[in-house]
């Protein structure tokens, strides 16, 4: 998978979304809290060696949406000697049977797809009884648009979840929202409706809870939109691609598991 000038690739495309980002920040308005956003490397189908050279450039998080290939990474012996201070999110959506293998992934900061209660109790429980002296960082995944693929809750059911995660999951520390919004919207027509709500998510959890709007974090926005998502308060982007390159999928590689993704990585493709 080695190729030569990879590094230097990796390099520029890391230092141009850092400037892409800053930016977009200043873009801001000042209404909003000013977190300086949160850039989550996301490394899905990319080598081991690709990791590293992140890394390497100075990049500390980084994004998974397969337990088992998180897994996999996350054990490697070199990204485990080389990244001491790697900080993995889990941004895909777990199935019940998976929690066990998650929660036991080395050096997981995040995860953040909860999406209904019983969930976030399996994931509670789990976080307990492997008897971390930290709680483990969860966002609410909200379904902001109609796609079929999407995973994520009603935004009906947003307050209801958080309330749930802070009351009843003491092992759980809420931190914020996240979506995945609907794929190729075209910003030259105006606000993404999907961020737009996900800032009305946010205020109406912090009314309804009594929190404060700084201490809940938005996580938004991807390789083509993630400017945008700042400019609308977003403090976390997933970005893959344009760090990565283009990913590519072959067909034996493709498991049931891997096709929600597919078909979002399609999708994704078709409107470029
Ligand atoms: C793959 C993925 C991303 C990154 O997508 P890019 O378009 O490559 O930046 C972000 N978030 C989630 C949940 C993903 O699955």
């Amino acid at each position: 998978m080695w190729r030569a000038g990879m590094s230097e690739e990796i390099g520029r495309a890391l230092q141009s979304v850092c400037e892409r980002v800053q930016h977009a920040v200043s873009r801001r308005p000042q209404a909003l809290p000013s977190i300086n956003p949160r850039l989550v490397a996301v490394s899905k189908t990319k080598p081991a060696d690709m990791v590293i050279e992140a890394y390497k450039h100075g990049q500390r998080y980084f994004g998974e949406n397969y337990v088992q290939e998180l897994c996999e990474k996350a054990s490697d012996t070199n990204i485990l000697s080389s990244c001491p201070e790697i900080k993995w999110h889990f941004i895909g959506h777990l199935q019940k049977t998976h929690i066990n293998k998650l929660v036991a992934v080395p050096n997981l900061h995040m995860m953040e797809t909860v999406d209904s209660a019983k969930l976030a109790d399996k994931v509670n429980s789990s976080w307990q009884k492997k008897g971390s002296s930290e709680k483990l960082k969860v966002m609410v995944q909200v379904k902001t648009s109609d796609e079929e693929s999407k995973h994520g809750l009603a935004p009906g059911e947003t307050v209801e979840l958080v309330k749930h995660i802070k009351e009843k999951c003491p092992s759980l520390e809420f931190v914020g929202l996240m979506t995945i919004g609907s794929f190729g919207y075209d910003i030259t027509q105006g606000p993404n409706p999907d961020f737009q709500l996900m800032l009305a998510q946010r205020q109406v959890v912090c009314e309804k809870l009594g929190l404060q709007l700084d201490m809940v974090e938005l996580s938004m926005g991807m390789s083509n939109d993630f400017e945008h998502a700042i400019e609308f308060g977003s403090t976390n982007i997933r970005v893959g691609s344009t760090i990565f390159g283009e990913r590519i999928y072959s067909k034996t590689e493709k498991s049931a598991s891997s096709m929600v993704s597919t078909q979002d990585e399609l999708a994704n493709l078709s409107v470029k």
